[in-house]
Parts: C-alpha cells; sequence; structure tokens
C-alpha cells in the first residue's frame, strides 16, 4: 500500500472514538490520500467521553480540517457544534466533523453510506418492513436512511426499551410507523414474518460474541439480513446464513460512509476501489451474498451512490 509522507504542510483528520483501535477508517483514508497525491493524513484518537468536550475543541486549536466521530460520542457530540446538515439534523447523530476556519459544522455520512450499500436491495425494501437491533447513534442514521428509501414500516428492538422509545417518538410520523420492542421480542415471529430487512447496529459481533435469540425462520425467504459491524464473520450473519438468508456484512458502508466524508474534507472524490483494496476486499472475503452463500465483489453488486 502506498504511504503517506507527513511533512510541516500536512493536514491532519481523524476518528475520535473509544474503543478505535479497530478501526479501519486510518487504512482507508490514508490509501486514498497516497492514490490521489493529497498532503494529508488520517489518525485515530482515543477519545473518552469525559474528554469530548477538550477533543472537540482541540479541533479548532490545532487547525485539524475535520475528524469522524464514532462510538459512544455522535449523539453527545452534537451540542458542542457550531452547525449541522440537515441529515445530521434529522438522525440526531453526527459521524463526520468539518471544520471550517474554526466553525465546526456536523454532518452525518452513516445515511448515505448505508443508503449506497444497499445497492439493488434499496428497490427491495422501498414500502416495505424493517427491524432495526440497537438504538444508539448508528440505529439513527439507519433509520434515517431506510426512511429515505420509503420504507413503511421499522420495528426498532433494543436492550434499553427506553431509547427505543426515543427513535420511534422521534421518527415516526404518517410516512414510515415506527414501534419500539425490546429484544425478547426477537424470538417473535410476529416481529419477523412480514420483514424485508433486519439490521443489526449493535456492536455485538466485534469481539467474536454470541447474538441474540433470533427466530431467522420465522423471515420471508427475501429478508435481507444485515450487519453494521464489518470485516469478520458475525454469529448474527451465520446465523442467517444458516437459515439460507441473504446477508451484508458493513464494508461496503463503511467505504461509503468514508468516501463521502473524504470528500466533504477536501473536496475530491476518492477512487472507491482504492479504499476496498485497502481493506483487503477483493472478491471472496467480502460477507456479502446470496443466501446460497456466492459471494459478489463489490464492484458487481452494482452499488448506488
Ligand atoms: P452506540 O454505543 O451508540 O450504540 C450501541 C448499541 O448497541 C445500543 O443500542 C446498545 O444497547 C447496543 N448494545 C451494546 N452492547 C449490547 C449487548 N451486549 N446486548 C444488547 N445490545 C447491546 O454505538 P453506535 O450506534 O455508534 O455503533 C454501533 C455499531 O455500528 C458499532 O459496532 C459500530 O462500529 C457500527 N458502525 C458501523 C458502520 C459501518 O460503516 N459499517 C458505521 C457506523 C457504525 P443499549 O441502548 O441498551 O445500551
Amino acid at each position: 500500500m502506498p504511504t503517506v509522507a507527513v511533512t510541516g504542510a500536512t493536514r491532519v483528520v481523524g476518528i475520535f472514538g473509544e474503543p478505535v483501535a479497530h478501526s479501519h477508517s486510518p487504512t482507508i483514508h490514508n490509501a486514498a490520500f497516497a492514490a490521489l497525491g493529497l498532503d494529508y493524513v488520517y489518525v485515530a484518537f482515543h477519545v473518552r467521553p469525559v474528554a469530548l468536550a477538550g477533543a472537540v475543541a482541540a479541533v479548532r486549536a490545532l487547525d485539524l480540517r475535520g475528524v469522524n466521530v464514532t462510538v459512544p460520542h455522535k449523539e453527545r457530540v452534537i451540542p458542542l457544534l457550531d452547525s449541522l446538515s440537515r441529515v445530521a439534523r434529522t438522525a440526531g447523530a453526527v459521524n463526520t466533523i468539518v471544520n471550517r476556519a474554526g466553525h465546526l459544522h456536523g454532518d452525518n455520512t452513516d445515511i448515505v453510506g448505508f443508503l449506497a450499500s444497499l445497492g439493488r436491495h434499496r428497490r427491495r425494501v422501498r414500502g416495505g418492513r424493517a427491524v432495526v437491533i440497537g438504538a444508539g447513534g448508528a440505529a439513527r442514521a439507519v433509520v434515517t436512511a431506510l426512511q429515505l428509501a420509503a420504507v413503511r414500516e421499522i420495528r426498532v428492538v433494543n436492550r434499553t426499551l427506553r431509547r427505543a422509545a426515543a427513535i420511534a417518538q422521534r421518527f415516526g410520523g404518517p410516512r414510515t410507523r415506527l414501534a419500539a420492542l425490546p429484544l425478547a421480542a426477537l424470538r417473535e415471529a410476529a416481529t419477523l414474518a412480514d420483514a424485508d430487512c433486519v439490521v443489526n447496529t449493535t456492536s455485538l459481533g466485534w469481539r467474536g460474541e454470541r447474538f441474540l435469540p433470533l427466530a431467522y425462520a420465522a423471515t420471508p425467504r427475501h429478508c435481507l439480513f444485515y450487519d453494521l459491524v464489518y470485516g469478520r464473520s458475525t454469529a448474527f450473519l451465520r446465523g442467517a446464513r444458516a437459515a439460507r438468508r441473504p446477508v451484508m456484512d458493513g464494508t461496503e458502508m463503511l467505504v461509503r460512509q468514508g468516501a463521502a466524508a473524504f470528500t466533504l474534507w477536501t473536496g475530491r472524490r476518492p477512487p472507491l476501489d482504492v479504499l476496498r483494496a485497502a481493506l483487503g476486499v477483493g472478491a471472496a472475503e467480502l460477507t456479502t451474498g446470496s443466501p446460497a452463500g456466492s459471494l459478489q465483489s463489490p464492484a458487481k453488486r452494482g452499488a448506488i451512490v
């Protein structure tokens, strides 16, 4: 992989999160900077919740060009910013900050990233029903994206019911019905029998954990199981594959949200294949495929921007 030579003029971008060491964002962004010959470097910063305000102030003080914001800061960072994009305001979550001469603008590229990654599945979910597991910042982005994709009904299932209820209240309306349910609902056919997609937005899976009990067989055969966790085989997707349902992991969303953030900071579109190659995504590694498990390369999936 080409490397970035850091000079006195190098612009710095990065990511604030806890944990952050597992993040693949430095890999994809630095590969794209090198490919386009841009004098930028992307660094991961381990930022604890108590240090978030200081870290955001440092974006101004150190004149960073911008940062991504990840777990667990996406909602808490909002009051620390000067302005928000429309989608970030709708979602109530920010994953990208752009420093415009000291004015910090919050945006959310997870939304366009999720939508773009759906590819041909976007048509299938239109007018349909979705089950979203989790109620954190990523869930808010996914619910916003599903609304933009004209999904008619969304069931938000979460360990802390209060957080799911807050999302249902915020996003529910005449065009999309929302319901909040406890984790136990994942065992019930009534939750899943008419679902066109089930999206895991919890962080369960990063450490190889078991997934929650879920009635995979109750879903229609076309139901897409989508895990935001990327780059590993998760128990959530293994269960879906065993039930011969289509599956998709978070790799293409990572690529697409990263590409959108890159453009916000640099004004340039990164070559998507460079980002995918930096993640080592050739053909076979990607856990995106048909129920039979035949894998497709990202380029063949016809993802849309
Ligand atoms: P948050 O910390 O805001 O939310 C985490 C969610 O996971 C909450 O709903 C939480 O439930 C739930 N959760 C955590 N542990 C458990 C558990 N043991 N059992 C049941 N539920 C649990 O994180 P984000 O929403 O910001 O991110 C979630 C995941 O999405 C992360 O893994 C992140 O890496 C991934 N992601 C991937 C992207 C991609 O491009 N592929 C983009 C964005 C995010 P509770 O409310 O009860 O605490």
